[in-house]
């Protein structure tokens, strides 16, 4: 694989239909560009094992991988079943209590106190994102029985919902705080927040992360979605987690906050994923509903920097298909004269330092004349965001000799990264960024790409040059600035 023909990026969640290399691999090449390590399920020795797993491939792959690791927050879950599953029938009753003993048709373990002690007769209780429904008919501070209202199948660890019900609860629980260090001390590129309420909680875990890894806000709670420019400001990137959000407000409100969530992101450049059910029937069937393919090509049509798979990639029976769904399905939307319109006219670009005139002026010499892509070279990561966020016609190769932040921005619309050795004079740059380009697929001798930097190199500074070079080496030392 050299390069993907799509801006938007894929992130593929990993579980147990994909923990062995050949699987990750496949997955990878069907189109994943993200992976996913959710750390609600499985041990810390599975994630330990997924993650070398993925290093393993970036080598072999010769291109970056962004691994995005997720912790489960304050989220109430269920204990495991005997049978691992059962079908909970409408009419019956069940049970949650305390009781360590694994679950069965009439109870299972929620071990949860605090939630069993604010609970009522008479509250809903939503099993795997909304979709079983019970109310609570008996209860102490040791159980609570409840008649199912919609039945379905409950399995190992599913998620439990309280809307009507408000919960005293941390945003980083104590398992978290183990998780967090585990997953920085392995080395992910992103941390996932889940359940954030207020910028607050995410202030909490930025020290504790201490620069490891950049920190995504998963949009889920209502109290997010009203503080959400404040939170936006606090965190590196959002996911819009329409699991627990569509079941804690009406899912009819789900669009609207979507597009705005989106929207908030590509005016400041910062990575939104928009996740849950994209490809949900995939679980079981090789092929996706009409009504999936159409939320997917929404998304990308709103310019999200990156759709998500959950169970569809993690537990169903055809993680490559749904990878490949999705691939086709960006490859076909952005090649659509309507995309470009779309995504030009909401456009917002904010000019106010050297860096972002420069990546506006990229884009329009980009526009203007026959460059095959526009090369960044970047240290942190911001020029490369700031050029994605401009949406340019032609890809984006983003330079770094930092391999995390390689990594990082793997997640960000549009950019093609790699790493690169450290370059000292401009012109070697230049030779660096034309290599890259003709290695990966986007030009031959004949073509010209732009090239952006900070010079001089070994200072910190933003980006302040801009040169249209050919891809032929012994024509780059012609001319030009040195
Ligand atoms: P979250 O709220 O963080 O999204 P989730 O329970 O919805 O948590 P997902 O990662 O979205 O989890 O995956 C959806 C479903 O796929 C899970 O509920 C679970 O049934 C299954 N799954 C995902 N990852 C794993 C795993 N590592 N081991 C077992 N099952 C998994
Ligand atoms: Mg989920
Ligand atoms: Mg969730």
């Amino acid at each position: 694989m050299l390069r993907r023909n799509r801006n938007v990026k894929i992130v593929a969640t990993l579980g147990p239909a994909s923990n062995t290399y050949d699987m990750i691999k496949s997955l990878f090449l069907a189109g994943a560009d993200v992976f996913r390590l959710n750390m609600s399920h499985g041990t810390h020795e599975d994630i330990r094992e997924r993650h070398a797993i993925i290093r393993d491939l970036e080598m072999e792959m010769e291109r970056p991988i962004c691994i995005l690791a997720d912790l489960q927050g304050p989220k109430l879950r269920c204990g495991v079943f005997k049978n691992g599953s059962e079908m909970l029938e409408e009419g019956q009753s069940f049970t949650f209590d305390l009781d360590e003993a694994e679950g069965d048709a009439r109870r299972v373990r929620l071990p949860h106190t605090e939630i069993l002690g604010a609970l009522e007769v008479g509250s809903t209780l939503l099993v795997n994102d909304g979709k079983i429904r019970m109310k609570v008919t008996d209860r102490s501070d040791v159980h609570a029985t409840c008649e199912v209202e919609v039945g379905g199948e409950i399995s190992n660890r599913k998620g439990v919902n309280v809307p009507d019900v408000v919960l005293p609860l941390t945003a980083l629980t104590e398992k978290d705080l183990k998780d967090l260090e585990f997953a920085c001390d392995l080395g992910v590129d992103w941390l996932a927040l889940s359940f954030v309420q207020r910028a607050a909680d995410v202030e909490e875990a930025r020290p504790l992360v201490n620069g490891r890894a950049a920190i995504m806000v998963k949009v889920e709670k209502p109290a997010a979605v009203k503080a959400y420019d404040e939170i936006l400001a606090a965190a590196d990137g959002i996911m819009v987690a329409r699991g627990d959000l569509g079941v804690e407000l009406p899912v009819h409100e789900l669009p609207p906050i979507q597009k705005r969530l989106v929207r908030g992101c590509r005016k400041v450049g910062k990575p939104v994923i928009v996740a849950t059910q994209m490809m949900e029937s995939m679980i079981s069937s090789p092929v996706p509903t009409r009504a999936e393919v159409s939320d997917v090509a929404q998304a990308i049509y709103e310019g999200a920097d990156a759709v998500m798979l959950s169970a569809e990639s993690a537990a169903g029976d055809y993680p490559i298909e749904a990878v490949s769904v999705m691939n086709n399905v960006a490859e076909s939307v952005e090649a659509d004269g309507i995309y470009r319109q779309v995504i030009e006219a909401s456009r917002t670009p904010s000019k106010t330092s050297v860096s972002d005139a420069i990546t506006a002026a990229a884009r329009e010499v980009a526009e203007t004349t026959d460059v095959k892509a526009i090369c960044c070279f970047t240290h942190s990561g911001t020029t490369a965001v700031l050029m994605s966020r401009e949406k340019p016609r032609v890809p984006i190769i983003a330079l770094t000799p930092k391999p995390a932040t390689a990594r990082r921005l793997t997640l960000t619309w549009g950019l093609h990264c790699a790493v690169t050795a450290e370059v000292e004079r401009f012109k070697m740059a230049v030779v660096s960024a034309a290599r890259t380009a003709r290695a990966d697929g986007f030009g031959s001798e004949d073509d010209h790409i732009i090239v952006t930097a900070g010079v001089p190199f070994n200072t910190p500074g933003s980006t302040n040059i801009l040169r249209v070079a050919p891809l032929d080496e012994k024509k780059i030392f012609e001319g030009g600035p040195e």
